[in-house]
């Protein structure tokens, strides 16, 4: 194959499959310290009602400053530590810091994301029945953003621990609904009580009439079965008011804020406390 490609052809695909084969190794290697050194933060996205514009809810996400790699995106450096297990310690790191955060914003709801390969072993399980037993945690201020890959799989393991999960009083939200591969039965058969919708399906509401279309049946099926709608990606006035009239529950977006470290949350609420209704207000950061 190489011989028909052409030389040159080959050489250029082997350096580039090097150069992303080489940014792995350094990551994984990196990524471990990083923990150790405390490079990896939360920040917190606020995530409002859409009818009000209130703060009800915020998504911890991760961010990793490297000072020798700069800013590396969650996109990225995830899937390394879901390629070699340090997801399952990253994780449990994760929803111990989202856990003091919420402590102090106790009318908050707070959303972590898991990995589906979280749910391969019972270690983030255990630690959210611990949380409950020791009182860490009360009745809904978590929720945990799962994906429609764990969904898809949907095997008894996997339903007995959501289930177990949501009996608790925990919220379980799946995350970027549409992109993956759905099949929705799985919102019948699994206790999922919210759902985000995809920023690709907002990027062009309310000027894109299938768009539009997709949203508005997505946010009457949630209903139907007793879902509430979140949407995600939300960036201009008129998407929110889109949202608004379509009775969608809640919003997130870079309209409202960006994810911010809790300091900059804590300026955000107090900024948007008495304000309500149509005029959030923003600040440069
Ligand atoms: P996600 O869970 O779907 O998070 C939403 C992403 O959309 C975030 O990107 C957020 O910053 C971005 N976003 C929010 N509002 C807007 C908007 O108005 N416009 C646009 N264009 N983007 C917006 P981020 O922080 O880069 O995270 C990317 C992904 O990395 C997350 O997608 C999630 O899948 C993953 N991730 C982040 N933190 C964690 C974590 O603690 N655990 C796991 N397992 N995954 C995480
Ligand atoms: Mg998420
Ligand atoms: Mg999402
Ligand atoms: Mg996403």
């Amino acid at each position: 194959l190489a011989k028909k490609v052409g030389k040159n052809t080959f050489r250029f695909y082997s350096t580039e499959m090097n150069k992303k084969l080489l940014r792995k190794i350094l990551l994984e290697k990196k990524l471990k310290q990083a923990h150790t050194q405390n490079e990896l933060t939360l920040h917190y996205q606020p995530i409002v009602d859409v009818q009000t514009g209130t703060t009800v809810a915020a998504e911890a996400l991760l961010r990793w400053h490297s000072p020798e790699l700069g800013t590396v995106s969650p996109e990225e450096f995830i899937q390394v530590a879901e390629g070699n297990g340090f997801i399952n310690e990253l994780g449990l790191w994760v929803l111990s810091s989202a856990m003091s955060f919420a402590k102090q914003h106790s009318d908050l709801e707070v959303s972590i994301n898991a990995s589906s390969l979280q749910f391969n072993n019972e270690q983030l399980f255990l630690e959210i029945k611990r949380l409950f037993r020791a009182g860490e945690l009360s009745n809904n201020n978590l929720c945990i953003e799962i994906t429609e890959r764990l969904l898809l799989e949907e095997t008894e393991r996997v339903k007995k621990m959501l289930h177990e999960i949501r009996d608790l009083g925990v919220d379980i939200s799946i995350d970027d609904f549409g992109t993956g591969y759905s099949s929705l039965s799985y919102l019948k058969r699994c206790p999922v009580n919210k759902l985000k919708i995809d920023k690709s399906f907002i990027t062009d509401t309310p000027h894109d009439n299938e768009c539009n279309t997709l949203v508005r049946a997505i946010i009457m099926m949630s209903h139907a079965l007793g879902i509430e709608v979140i949407a995600e990606g939300v960036e201009t006035q008129e998407q929110w008011e889109f949202l608004k009239a379509e009775g969608c529950d809640l919003a997130q977006g870079y309209y409202f804020s960006k994810a911010i470290d809790s300091e900059q949350f804590n300026a955000y609420l107090n900024l948007n406390k008495s304000v309500g209704s149509i005029h959030i207000r923003r600040k440069n950061y």
